[in-house]
């Protein structure tokens, strides 16, 4: 398969056709080689317009719904980024492109260990995976991070989380019920208040954990 040529496909055809225009958002997206991140068996699924199961009842996020919940971040090389919902470890490889360090939290042990594998192989050096629960928050760092973002989907803000945000911070996060919910982003004044913006309509896997659903 010519993986390159259906890269540059998936962002043509799904990603600029649908809006997205941070140049440095679809550089990262036509460099990550995302097939590495898909099980082998749907590895010819890679580059369609859908998530993909990725084991453990889980599924790597639409590209589109990536590059989307990138761009709202408006990430330089200077930001720290803390994630929540490693999975497949694709989202966090776009992070790592477009910013200076990545602290990802995944509550699934098996997929915190292949995916930190697969970014080794890759070689990203700026990548921290922890195994945990997210939704408590960054708890090893004590730095502030400049972007936090949440690729599992939310029962309600996560206000707790605006502490760990630096001045001018951006937090994306789905939030709703288990069936569907709706993309926020918030945004930290430089006098601490919080804005909020309604990006879209989405579908994510739930965020299980104490300030997420219950595991049940
Ligand atoms: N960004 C990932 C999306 C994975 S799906 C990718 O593109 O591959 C969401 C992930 O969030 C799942 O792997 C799930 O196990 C994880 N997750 C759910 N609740 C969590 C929590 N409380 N803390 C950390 N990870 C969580």
């Amino acid at each position: 398969m010519d993986f390159l040529r259906l890269r540059n496909k998936m962002v043509d055809e799904q990603v600029v056709a649908r809006g997205i225009t941070d140049e440095n958002v679809l550089e990262a997206l036509r460099r990550v080689p995302r097939h590495e991140f898909i099980p082998h068996e749907s590895v010819y699924l890679a580059y369609r317009d859908c998530p993909v199961a990725i084991g453990e009842g889980q599924t790597i996020s639409q590209p589109y719904m990536v590059a989307l919940m990138t761009q709202c971040l408006k990430l330089d090389k200077t930001a720290r980024v803390f994630e929540v919902g490693t999975g497949s470890g694709y989202q966090t490889a776009i992070l790592a492109e477009l910013c200076q360090e990545v602290y990802s939290v995944e509550r699934i042990e098996t997929l915190a260990d292949h995916a930190r594998r697969r970014l080794r192989e890759l070689k990203y050096t700026n990548i921290e995976i922890v195994h945990g629960d997210g939704s408590l928050g960054g708890a090893e760092s004590s730095q502030l991070f400049d972007a936090v973002i949440i690729t599992a989907a939310a029962p309600a803000r996560l206000d707790h989380l605006f502490a760990q945000l630096a001045p001018d911070g951006r937090m994306v996060v789905p939030i709703g019920d288990r069936v569907s919910q709706t993309l926020k982003l918030f945004t930290k004044s430089q006098n601490d208040s919080i804005i909020e913006e309604l990006v879209c309509g989405c579908t994510f896997v739930p965020l299980i954990g104490e300030y997420g659903w219950p595991k049940n």
